[in-house]
């Protein structure tokens, strides 16, 4: 695994594999999850699993429902239903068992099962340390209704509101500025 915002950068990918964006009027936006090969696909790029492992269909489901629970408990998300998002997400993380392991200069948590589920469990060990080292509200939803799409905030003080200002951003201030006109 590599810097502290390269994962991130995954994190915010794996959200993103539900585009939310949406083209047209109640669009329902583009599921990258549809079948357990895409989830292999997915893994695979992020190195969290091996080219050997399989991926099942309860491992897809499981995906999801990981995705969907960590969405609501992204700090700045108004869209999705944020009750019960830690218990829910705790609750997935319980089907997951690790161990600890020691080295030299760091200690780790390390995935015990095998194949899709490890995919998985190193998910939910990147959601542990982004927590636990204090960046995890530097993933962020855009704050455009329409767009959703999650982002890795950069600004230095952690206000970013959305996921580019070209677009997002200036079609918000132009909306308000054609509102305060009106
Ligand atoms: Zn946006």
């Amino acid at each position: 695994m590599g810097t502290e915002y390269d994962n991130l950068e995954v994190m915010a990918d794996f959200f993103n594999t539900h585009d939310k964006r949406m083209r047209f009027e109640n669009d329902p936006g583009i599921e990258h999850f549809n079948t357990s090969k895409d989830l292999y696909d997915w893994l695979l790029k992020h190195q969290l699993i091996s080219e050997k492992a399989e991926v099942t269909d309860q491992d897809l489901e499981l995906a999801i429902r990981l995705r969907t629970a960590a969405r609501k408990i992204i700090v700045n998300n108004v869209f999705d239903e944020q009750d019960h998002g830690l218990s829910s997400l705790n609750e997935i993380i319980n089907r997951f068992s690790f161990s600890i392991c020691f080295t030299e200069d760091q200690e780790s948590l390390q995935p015990l099962q095998t194949d899709g589920m490890s995919g998985l469990a190193r998910l939910a060990v990147l959601i542990f340390e982004l927590r636990k080292n204090k960046l995890w509200h530097r993933i962020k939803v855009c704050s455009a209704a329409d767009c959703q799409w999650v982002f890795v905030d950069h600004s230095r003080p952690g206000t970013g509101r959305w996921c580019t200002m070209k677009a997002c951003g200036n079609r918000a201030k132009n909306k308000t500025y054609r509102q305060k006109k009106a």
